[in-house]
């Protein structure tokens, strides 16, 4: 029999096109969405809040019935307040482009920031 790699050099660089590929795909989406930026905020893979992050000027703060508190300014969402022990996802600071996310793993909080106009939750699967 002959002894075969799981992937070969050729398999390599068709992989890495298709990759780049995929990439460049996503990018285009999210810099062609339409305008309008929202920010979507799980808890344990459930959309729970939805914040419109083109209307959001003013300072706004968020809390959690998890005890996680956003704030949404200028255009930005963050996590302004946590118990988790680690803090990462405070230090993470402001999200601000469409696609950037941040994560409270102690408290299966995710906040994920899509373009295009507000839509209902129940739309985004995860
Ligand atoms: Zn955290």
């Amino acid at each position: 029999m002959k002894e075969r790699k799981w992937i070969s050099k050729t398999d390599g660089i068709v992989l890495g096109i298709l990759v780049l590929f995929a990439a460049g795909f996503l990018l285009w989406r999210a810099v062609a969405a339409q305008p309008g930026m929202n920010a979507v905020v799980t808890v344990d893979g459930e959309a729970v809040l939805q914040i419109d992050l083109q209307a959001a000027v003013d300072a706004q703060s968020y809390t959690l019935e998890n005890g996680v508190r956003l704030v949404a300014e200028n255009h930005t969402v963050r996590f302004a307040e946590s118990d988790c022990p680690d803090g990462i996802c405070v230090e993470t600071g402001a999200l601000q482009k469409v696609g950037e996310s941040a994560a409270c793993v102690p408290n299966r909080t995710v906040v994920t920031v899509v373009g295009g106009e507000p839509r209902d939750v129940d739309v985004i699967a995860y």
